[in-house]
């Protein structure tokens, strides 16, 4: 008998609580299989296929040869502030001090960071669903009650003022935002935050942490718009999360940004000054100049994404039975799969179905269950036309 049989091994609750991920379980399954040699076309995957533009690139090894080796503030080198300040201004029309604006190690370090700020265990944390699954998680971890707010197809996938105002206590803490949305890739009107931000003027004590990752993946020529846009009055209770991962492909590089209120932000220091400190130097020069190189890389990939938006929505409208919102923005899409799910006697539910289309048609999607949307399938179109083109026709032979 193994020690570890004899006495079991018990870790935090913290840690015991969490399961992983099932984007990383489907991704690995995924990978294995390939790796085995078989076909599998990857609709799993949540970040852009393309590679990291050239010029950005060439910042980096630039600034690797200037010395850009050593440890950084926490907040970040002040190019990296000033291309964070001078990126909200420009792009968003939003005008944040400089103590006021901080760098983390991606998005999720900075939802983390302002999660942890923020909530403690009695506080709530009201969630529209379906959603990312690291934001439950985080809330978690914080140890707060977590508020499912559910979104419906009809409405397009968009929180109405009226749940929101049912979900809302006084225990409310924060309410996260996110547009455009992963996994439903629906966008948020001007008209519909600014509806949720008359609710939020009751609730004094409540935050917004609005996470903007998706904001240039947006397949219509409207402006973007983030709740801060609809409503500044609640500014000072507003925290902006954005990042170069998806616009910029730069997913490896792991940089987020972040705007809110100064005291909140030192707060947030003080987290990340006793974790990672910051993300890597040559990573922050890269970011800065990202943010300041134009944007004619970032339209270029978001014009390919609304491609392959459209052949996928064609796809599923030839089956009939997988009904589909397209997909707005970013490069996600969520079928539902209820029909399909009852027409198969070996499946059960979406984790199920999961498995069987990666084993039998070799093709790797998210079970819906990942982001509370049971009976559905996240549909990532962050892959090749030729690759998107084989799984539709593999789909339409097992299921047209
Ligand atoms: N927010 C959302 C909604 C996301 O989908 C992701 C990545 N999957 C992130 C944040 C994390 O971004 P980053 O890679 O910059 O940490």
């Amino acid at each position: 008998m193994s020690s570890t049989e004899q006495h079991p091994v018990h870790f935090a609750r913290r840690v015991e609580d969490l399961s992983e991920s099932s984007i990383f379980r489907i991704g690995r399954r995924a990978k294995a299989l390939s790796d085995q040699g078989h076909d599998i076309v990857r609709m799993d995957a949540g970040e852009p296929d393309f590679d990291t533009p050239r010029w950005i690139i060439d910042a980096a090894k630039q600034a690797l040869d200037d010395g850009y080796t050593r440890y950084t503030p926490i907040a970040g080198l002040s190019i990296l502030k000033d291309a964070i300040r001078k990126k909200f201004e420009r792009e968003n029309d939003l005008h944040f001090r400089a103590s006021e604006v901080m760098h983390s190690c991606g998005a999720k370090q900075a939802l983390f960071n302002a999660c942890l700020s923020l909530l403690g265990p009695a506080d709530e944390v009201v969630i529209p669903s379906p959603h990312w699954g690291s934001y439950p998680a985080i809330a978690k971890i914080a140890g707060a009650r977590i508020v499912e707010a559910p979104t419906r197809l009809e409405d397009g996938f968009v929180l109405t003022p009226e749940t929101l105002e049912q979900c809302m206590s006084e225990r409310t803490r924060v309410v996260l935002l996110n547009t455009p949305n992963n996994p439903t890739g629906q966008i948020y009107s001007r008209e519909a935050l600014a509806a949720l931000g008359e609710v939020l003027m009751n609730y004094p004590n409540a935050f917004v942490i609005t996470d903007d990752i998706y904001e240039h993946l947006r397949f219509d020529s409207q402006p973007f718009t983030n709740i801060l846009n609809a409503c500044p009055s609640l500014k000072d209770r507003t925290v902006v999360i954005n990042g170069v991962s998806k616009a910029y492909a730069m997913t490896g590089w792991r940089v987020g940004i972040v705007a809110g209120p100064e005291l909140l932000i030192a707060e947030m220091l003080k987290l990340q000054g006793q974790t990672n400190s910051h993300t890597a130097a040559v990573s922050q020069v890269a970011a800065a100049a990202a943010l300041n190189g134009g944007l004619d890389d970032v339209h270029r990939m978001t014009n390919r994404f609304a491609q392959r938006a459209r052949l996928i929505q064609e796809g599923l409208d030839r089956i009939g039975k997988i009904d589909c919102q397209p997909a707005q923005g970013s490069f996600y899409c969520l079928p539902d799969f209820s029909r399909v799910i009852e027409s198969l006697d070996e499946v059960e539910d979406d984790q199920e179905l999961g498995e069987w289309l990666l084993d039998e048609l070799g093709i790797a999607m998210v079970p819906g269950s990942a982001f509370n949307a049971p009976g559905h399938m996240r549909l990532s179109f962050a892959a090749n036309e030729e690759s998107l083109q084989k799984g539709m026709e593999r789909l339409q032979k097992a299921f047209a």
